[in-house]
Parts: C-alpha cells; sequence; structure tokens
C-alpha cells in the first residue's frame, strides 16, 4: 500500500533571525519569523509525512503557543514526526520539495539541504530533491516578505507489495 503526502507552510522574513531551510542556515539579510526557530521546509515536510500517514498535522504534534516549542529546532521536530510514522508501519519512498523566495538562491545551497533531509529521515539523497523557485515579485513571496514551502511525500507499507 502506499500514501501520498501533501505539506505547506510559510512564514514572515524580519531582520534579526536565521534563514533555515531543513537546519541549514542561509546568508540572507532577513530570517524566518517563528515561535520555533521557523524553519519553514522542516514544517512542510513535517506535515506532508504527518498528513500521509494519517496522523495528524504539525500544530496538533506540536502547538505552536506551547512554551516547550519556544525557539525549537524543527529538524529535531522532524525526526520526532517521522519516528511517529515509523511506528505507525510506514516506510518513507522519497520527498520532493519546493522553496519559494526573492532571496536567498537556493540552488548554491540545494544539495546540503537534500543532504540534511536525507540523514534527518533515513533516506538516501537521492531519495529527496529541492527546488528553489522565485515568485516573480507576486505576493507576499515576491515581494521579500515571505519564504514559502511545499513538500509531497510518499510513504509504503512493507508489509504489503507496492
Ligand atoms: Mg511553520
Amino acid at each position: 500500500m502506499i500514501r501520498i503526502g501533501i505539506g505547506r507552510d510559510i512564514h514572515r522574513l524580519v531582520e534579526g533571525r536565521r534563514f533555515l531551510l531543513a537546519g541549514i542556515e542561509l546568508p540572507a539579510e532577513k530570517g524566518e519569523l517563528g515561535h520555533s526557530d521557523g524553519d519553514v521546509l522542516a514544517h512542510a515536510v513535517t506535515d506532508a509525512l504527518l498528513g500521509a500517514a494519517a496522523l495528524g498535522d504539525i500544530g496538533e504534534f506540536f502547538p505552536p503557543g506551547d512554551p516547550r516549542f519556544k525557539d525549537a529546532d524543527s529538524m529535531d521536530l522532524l525526526r520526532r514526526a517521522a519516528e511517529s510514522v515509523k511506528r505507525a508501519g510506514w516506510e518513507l519512498i522519497n520527498i520532493d520539495c519546493v522553496v519559494i523566495c526573492e532571496k536567498p538562491a537556493i540552488l548554491p545551497h540545494r544539495d546540503r539541504i537534500r543532504e540534511a533531509l536525507a540523514g534527518a529521515l533515513g533516506l538516501d539523497p537521492e531519495a529527496v530533491f529541492v527546488k528553489g523557485k522565485t515568485a516573480e515579485g507576486l505576493g507576499p513571496a515576491g515581494e521579500g516578505l515571505a519564504v514559502e514551502a511545499e513538500t509531497v511525500c510518499l510513504l509504503g507499507k512493507k508489509e504489503d507489495p507496492y
């Protein structure tokens, strides 16, 4: 049996914060505002995994007002969500991601980001892809006010042929 999942997130960009994608800090003038560390890509991947397994969503697992998650390492939250998915009997097959922002450019950092996600999820980096897009000046991402991430993932149950 296979299941697909989708995750989407957006974070406001402000001065004085780090710009993190899957725990990798990119050189940038602004970074993601958030109760946690604001890692938009880690959040989108977490939601894709939890949704594919029908376990819940990131806000249920790690409530944003909860002081335990203030400045939380979002890659740690992703690892915990992935553990829950594995405990439910699912194997992660692949993930594909899009990050949308005007700056910074994602491509020079893409393979490090892929390796960070692969390491956290126990996947071969070949099973993880990340694409950077600009928004052509349109909307909050295009105006440089926000960064967005979209992710899909595929899960399989080992005991069933797929
Ligand atoms: Mg978020």
